[in-house]
């Protein structure tokens, strides 16, 4: 870490805010009341039904009587206004236009207001406009929609002529309605009823039609004689009790038995036997060899259209069962109750609706919740671990007062000194109040922090910085953390970090065109620093095999541009709650229908980077950051400082990041070269390819930053593709049903419930592949059974794994040589044991996975794996410094 130094000027950049504002000239519109009351008024929004809305609603009226002369009369008053100023939940109100004053409307011979509320989304309205005699002015009369939150309106004038205010349309806040999140709720709720609608109806009406195909009467007749009927001789009304009578006359129960019972179920048996009833001998009926009647009371269920039975004897050992046709009687049900009915079913689908609702509910609460427990137990084990290096007294620094600073050279490149100095600022070094380099006093005896007290914290400082350093000016060595410097988060500032524009520029995003962990660590990374509160965006070339692919929601059209002889076109959507923007130069470049494998990709994406980065000039986004990834968006970082920063995109800094470091290395170099920050997936990694010629003498500016996955991506409670979702809770039974249906998809057997051992990797050398082999005998030796999911682009490793497929056979063997997401979130469940026996490995994701879904990870020690796995029982320190930031197990 010998070139370390001071990045105080480099780190500034980071702190701009970031704010696109609409650029929006003085319109039509200007000086009404446009979005300019907060909802409610300012106060505590009163529940919506409460005199409060009530009095509003008539002060609405009263003001729309008393203001509208007033208003037309003024001479510097807007050209478009509302009475009252700011609509009301279900209040009326008037609209003003001046036609005099709009292209569209002048000279039209009428004129109409559409309207509608919250975006457009409810309410849509047309209204005729009014004249008011002798002015320029036309007006009309709304009823505001009680479920607007905000209304929306444009004029139109004869034929398709509109006025628009400059093409935004006209928007209001609406007071005393909904919040926009509790019209969603509204939505939801209204959406969910539809459905418990729609479901019941088809099941009520499918009821109806079994009934009618059923051909069941009051009776049944067989082989000349009668064999049950109904005591009435009519069917059964649901609801009531109906005597049911049977002939044991040639049964097959034969003998004497003078105890039987009635086994009754209901509706085709559709909850099975649901009673039994003792079948008496009948009295006053004829008894001959035809006759011999039996009978019981049954209440009938009051939904119920068939009734169903069979009898047997006392030991349940003899039956009749109509010979296997069961015995069913038509039971009586008007319109009226199958109307009933269907109102009940629609009651039973909407509780157990809102019931599911209500559990997804509280899962994400108590989910919520972990997530934040666990976020704030990282940043406190974080700075644990960096209290070994650095603390302060008070711990968490406070504003207003002063902050007394330790710092231990033991553990870092300054370990060699006897002088320390610091160097401190604020707000990650944009704050004006800076400390000057600061000799620190050395330790005393037996101890081992230099210590030194900053005076004052700045009231507005919401982070500490420091690097520290042998000396000051020239020939000094720093200790910046490996570029990335020390930053203590303060309490009570009166400021707050502001949100940084991060653009990822990449080649692959998960799920939607994902290859390995590059796509997922896009779209993890992505949603963590999103979650952060900054605001991401990601470009990606649009593929041809996007079009119809199921992951992806609706695509929009963004822009479209001339550059580099073609035509750019470019779509929008949202994937995993991220901004997405898909390029789609109109020269067929990425008409593919997979991310890699031309003999052109290396031509292909460096003109797709250069089109992403002429795409944010061309739409003037300024981000702070570009992010971008591997030799396919290496390009960025050249292009960007080479051209693109003269010309208009100037805000920007490059963060570039090796997920490998074995592919395109010149392309890596140069983008190190060009990039202000460049990180690796892994510490270890880091370490690994340090002293590669692609970092060169970048070395100070390169950091092994461990890889995630998005645990809310990879989630066995939540994931669709585990037959039976889990958590801790109910691993056991989750991971059983997981490991059958893995099985039954294999072919394999189950009849001993084996242990299976996994693997899900691209089969390439770099993942081990003969030890994969070795580890599909052992497995199978050991009596267990070992799955494989994995695709090998290599013709000669493929044949190597058919032929170990054909030698293992298929009993506890499975194979499946492909790409399959949906595959693969089942393999992690229902194995117990996922094997990584990478060569290398930059980081590695499949072992996080598996213990995220309850599968042991058996790994080689290399890179990412070895950041990653560990065992607890053997190594009790590390799990203390890891768990817990602390050595002391
Ligand atoms: P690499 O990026 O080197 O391929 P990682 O372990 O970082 O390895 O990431 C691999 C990712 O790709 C994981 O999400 C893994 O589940 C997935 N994956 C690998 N092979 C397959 C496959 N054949 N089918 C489905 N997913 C796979």
């Amino acid at each position: 870490m010998g070139r370390a130094r001071a990045t105080r000027a480099s780190t500034r950049w980071m702190n701009m805010a970031h704010a696109r504002a609409r650029v929006n000239g003085r319109g039509w519109w200007d000086g009404c009341a446009k979005r300019t009351r907060t909802r409610g008024s300012g106060t505590a929004r009163p529940a919506r039904a409460t005199s409060d809305a009530t009095d509003a609603r008539s002060r609405a009226e009263d003001a729309l009587r008393a203001s509208v002369e007033t208003q037309l009369d003024g001479t510097d008053h807007p050209r478009v206004f509302t009475v009252p100023a700011t609509p009301v939940a279900g209040g009326a109100l008037r609209v003003f236009a001046d036609v005099e004053r709009a292209d569209a409307l002048r000279s039209a011979s009428g004129w109409k207001l559409i309207g509608g509320y919250n975006a457009w989304r409810v309410g849509e309205f047309t209204k005729d406009m009014i004249k008011v005699k002798g002015t320029s002015w036309v007006y009309a009369d709304v009823n505001v929609d009680e479920r607007a939150f905000s209304m929306d309106f444009v004029f139109k004038g004869d034929g398709e002529a509109y006025e628009k205010d400059e093409g935004q349309d006209f928007s209001l806040t609406v007071d005393f309605g909904p919040t926009p999140e509790e019209f969603e709720e509204m939505l939801k709720v209204i959406e969910m009823e539809n459905k418990a609608r729609d479901e019941a109806n088809a099941f009520i009406d499918g009821q109806m039609a079994r009934a009618r195909e059923s051909g069941a009467g009051a009776s049944i007749e067989k082989y000349g004689r009668v064999i049950c009927k109904t005591a009435s001789g009519k069917p059964g009304v649901a609801g009531s009790t109906e005597r049911v009578m049977w002939n044991k006359a040639y049964n097959p129960i034969g003998g004497d038995t003078d105890k039987l019972v009635l086994h009754v179920g209901f509706n085709g048996w559709c909850a099975g036997v649901e009673a039994k009833f003792d079948l008496v001998r009948a009295t006053g009926e004829i008894k001959d060899e035809n006759n011999d009647w039996w009978v019981a009371d049954v209440p009938l269920r009051a939904d119920a259209y068939l009734l169903d039975f069979v009898v047997s004897d006392v030991e349940e050992s003899a039956w009749d069962n109509n010979e296997q046709a069961n015995f069913t009687l038509a039971v009586e049900t008007s319109d009226e109750e199958w109307a009933v009915l269907r109102e009940l079913k629609f009651e039973e689908i909407r509780a157990m609706a809102f019931k599911k609702e209500l559990a997804e509910k509280e899962r994400k609460e108590r989910r919520a919740k972990a997530d934040a427990e666990a976020k704030a137990k990282a940043i406190e084990v974080g700075l644990k671990q960096q209290s070994y290096i650095i603390h302060t007294e008070p711990k968490v620094p406070q504003v207003g007062k002063p902050l007394k600073v330790f710092y231990n050279k033991n553990n870092t490149n300054l370990s060699w000194t006897d002088e320390i100095y610091m160097t401190g600022g604020f707000n990650r070094w944009s704050h004006e109040a800076a400390i000057e380099p600061v000799k620190m006093t050395p330790p005393g005896a037996g101890e081992e922090f230099f210590t030194v007290t900053v005076p004052r914290v700045p009231t507005d400082a919401w982070m500490v910085d420091f690097v520290f350093s042998s000396g000051v000016g020239e020939g000094a060595q720093y200790d910046n953390k490996s570029g990335r410097d020390y930053h203590l988060p303060t309490r009570g500032s009166t400021a707050s970090k502001p949100p940084l524009h991060v653009c990822h520029i990449a080649v692959e995003m998960a799920p939607i065109a994902k290859v390995g962990g590059l796509a997922d660590v896009v779209t993890a990374i992505g949603r963590a620093i999103q979650d952060n509160g900054h605001l991401v965006e990601i470009i990606l070339p649009k593929y041809q095999f996007f079009n119809n692919s199921v992951l992806l929601g609706g695509k929009e059209y963004e822009t479209h541009f001339d550059w580099a002889g073609t035509t750019i076109r470019v779509e929008k959507c949202k994937v995993e709650g991220l901004q997405c923007f898909f390029i789609e130069p109109q020269n067929n470049m990425f008409q593919t229908d997979s991310v890699y494998g031309r003999n052109d990709d290396a031509h292909r994406f460096n003109f797709f980077c250069n089109a992403a980065l002429e795409f944010l000039v061309r739409t003037a986004r300024q981000p702070d950051i570009l992010h971008c990834h591997d030799w396919s968006s290496a390009e960025v970082a050249r292009a960007y400082w080479e051209h693109y920063h003269h010309n208009g995109l100037t805000k920007p800094k490059v963060a570039f990041t090796i997920h490998n470091m074995n592919y395109g290395q010149a392309k890596l170099g140069e983008a190190v070269h060009h990039s202000q920050v460049a990180t690796t997936v892994s510490p270890s990694y880091a370490g690994e390819v340090r002293g590669s010629p692609v970092i060169g003498n970048n070395g100070h500016k390169f950091t092994g930053v461990r890889n995630g996955i998005d645990p809310e991506i990879w989630d066995p409670e939540t994931d669709i593709f585990v037959p039976v979702k889990y958590n801790a809770d109910n691993q056991e039974e989750g991971k059983a049903a997981a490991r059958a249906e893995l099985r039954q998809r294999a072919g394999m057997t189950g009849w001993d419930d084996k242990p299976i051992v996994g693997v899900v990797s691209r089969l390439t050398a770099q993942k081990g592949v003969h030890l994969i082999k070795h580890a599909a005998h052992h497995t199978l030796s050991r009596g267990g059974q070992f799955v494989l999911l994995g695709s090998a682009p290599d013709p000669k490793i493929q044949g190597e794994f058919n032929g170990l497929a054909n030698q293992l056979g298929g009993e506890d063997t499975g194979f499946f040589f492909a790409f399959d997401e949906p595959l693969s979130h089942l393999m992690y469940a229902g194995c117990d044991v996922i094997l990584v026996p990478s060569m290398f490995e930059p980081c590695g994701l499949t072992q996080m996975i598996s213990m995220r879904y309850g599968a042991v990870p058996v790994v080689r020690a290399t890179g990412g794996l070895r950041d990653t796995v560990f065992d607890v029982d053997n190594e009790k320190e590390r799990a203390a410094w890891e768990v817990g930031g602390s050595t002391d197990w």
